[in-house]
C-alpha cells in the first residue's frame, strides 16, 4: 500500500501487453552533446518532438490530432498533448511534465527532464553515466510485525514473495539480503540502512495494493520522482523498465489451467522515502490489488506467486546484462 508521500496519483487506463526492452537501436552521441533548442512552457524547459525524432534518428514522426508517435521498425514511443501517460515499446510510464504544443507550431514538446531522466534511459540503459555492475540484490517485504499493510494481508505476501524471488536470484547467482525474514516491524530507517551498508546492489522493495474501488487492478512499479535530483535516478528507471515490462510479458504468457494475466498500470514516480534514501539504484513494485477480487486470488495462489517471482528475476538479469554490454 501507498505511504502518504506519494507525489502523485494518475488514473491509467488499461493498456496492451508489455515487451520486453531487451535491445538497444539507440547509439549515437550523449545528450548533452545535441544543440537543443530550449524553449520555456508553464515555466518548465521543453525540447520539440521533431528534434527528439532527429536526436534518436527515428525513422517516423507522426501526430494525429494529440497523438504523437515516434517509430522505428523494432522500437515506439508513444505520446498525447496534454497528458503525463506515455507508452514506449508498449511500456507505460508516467512523465513528470505533460506533453505540451504551441499555437501556430506543428510540433509538440516533451520537457526536457522527461527527456534526460526517462526516455534517454529507457531507450539507451547502456548510456547511464555511474550506472555500475551489481552482484548483489537487496530485497524488501513492505510491512510486517505490526504492520499488516494493505487489508491486513499484505506483509504475510510480501515475505512469501521476497523468499520465493531471493531462491530464483540465487539460482541465477547473485548474492540476496532480505531487510526482513520474519513477521516483524523493521523502520523504514533501518531497511534503508541495511541496503546502505551493502555495494555494489541494487534494491527492490515489494508491495500489494488496496484502492476504495474494488474493480482496480494490475500493476505498478515506481521510482524516485525525477524531481529530486538523485545520482541513481536514471539507472533506477531503466531497471524499472527491465523488471517492470519482463512481469507484464511472463504473467500474460498462456497458462494451461486459467490465467494469471493482469493489467499494465505503468511506471510512475513517487517521493517514497525507501526511494529517496537508499544509494542504490531502487524500485518499490506493487504486484496487484488485494482489494480486488480475482487478484487477490491469483496472489493467494503458489503458482502465481512462483511465477510473480521468476519473472522479477529475469527482470533483474535483463537489467544485468544491458550493463555489462556497456
Ligand atoms: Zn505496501
Amino acid at each position: 500500500m501507498k505511504s502518504l508521500l506519494l507525489l502523485m496519483i494518475l488514473a491509467m487506463p488499461q493498456s496492451a501487453i508489455a515487451q520486453a526492452i531487451d535491445n538497444e537501436p539507440f547509439a549515437g552521441p550523449k545528450i548533452e552533446q545535441f544543440p537543443w533548442k530550449l524553449v520555456k512552457i508553464s515555466k518548465v524547459d521543453y525540447v520539440s518532438m521533431v528534434q527528439v525524432e532527429q536526436f534518436y534518428r527515428f525513422d517516423k514522426i507522426q501526430r494525429d490530432g494529440k497523438s504523437v508517435l515516434l517509430s522505428t521498425n523494432d522500437a515506439e514511443a508513444r505520446f498525447e498533448v496534454g497528458s503525463h501517460r506515455c507508452s514506449i515499446n508498449k511500456v507505460q510510464f508516467i512523465l513528470s511534465h505533460p506533453i505540451q504544443s504551441r499555437i501556430n507550431d506543428p510540433s509538440a514538446y516533451l520537457s526536457a527532464l522527461d527527456l534526460k531522466d526517462l526516455l534517454d534511459p529507457v531507450l539507451r540503459p547502456k548510456h547511464i553515466q555511474g550506472a555500475k555492475n551489481f552482484n548483489t540484490v537487496i530485497i524488501d517485504p513492505g510491512h510486517g510485525g505490526k504492520d499488516k499493510g494493505a487489508t491486513g494481508l499484505e506483509s504475510q505476501y510480501t515475505l512469501i514473495l521476497a523468499k520465493l524471488l531471493k531462491a530464483e536470484l540465487e539460482k541465477k547467482g547473485f548474492r540476496t539480503v532480505l531487510t526482513r525474514q520474519g513477521n516483524v516491524s523493521i523502520p523504514l530507517g533501518d531497511r534503508v540502512r541495511i541496503a546502505n551498508a551493502h555495494d555494489n546492489a541494487i534494491m527492490i522493495s515489494l508491495h500489494f495494493n488496496a484502492s476504495p474501488k474494488p474493480q482496480v487492478n494490475g500493476m505498478e512499479t515506481y521510482t524516485m520522482s525525477a524531481r529530486v535530483p538523485r545520482p541513481a535516478n536514471r539507472s533506477s528507471v531503466a531497471l524499472a523498465a527491465a523488471v517492470h515490462s519482463r512481469v507484464l510479458l511472463d504473467l500474460n504468457q498462456p497458462i494451461p489451467d486459467g490465467d494469471f494475466n493482469t493489467t499494465d498500470r505503468g511506471i510512475r514516480r513517487a517521493r517514497f522515502n525507501i526511494l529517496s534514501e537508499c544509494k542504490h539504484p531502487t524500485i518499490y513494485l506493487e504486484a496487484g490489488y488485494l482489494t480486488n477480487k480475482a487478484e487477490a486470488a491469483k496472489i493467494k495462489n503458489p503458482a502465481y506467486q512462483q511465477r510473480l517471482a521468476s519473472a522479477i528475476a529475469r527482470g533483474i538479469e535483463a537489467y544485468q546484462v544491458t550493463l555489462q554490454k556497456k
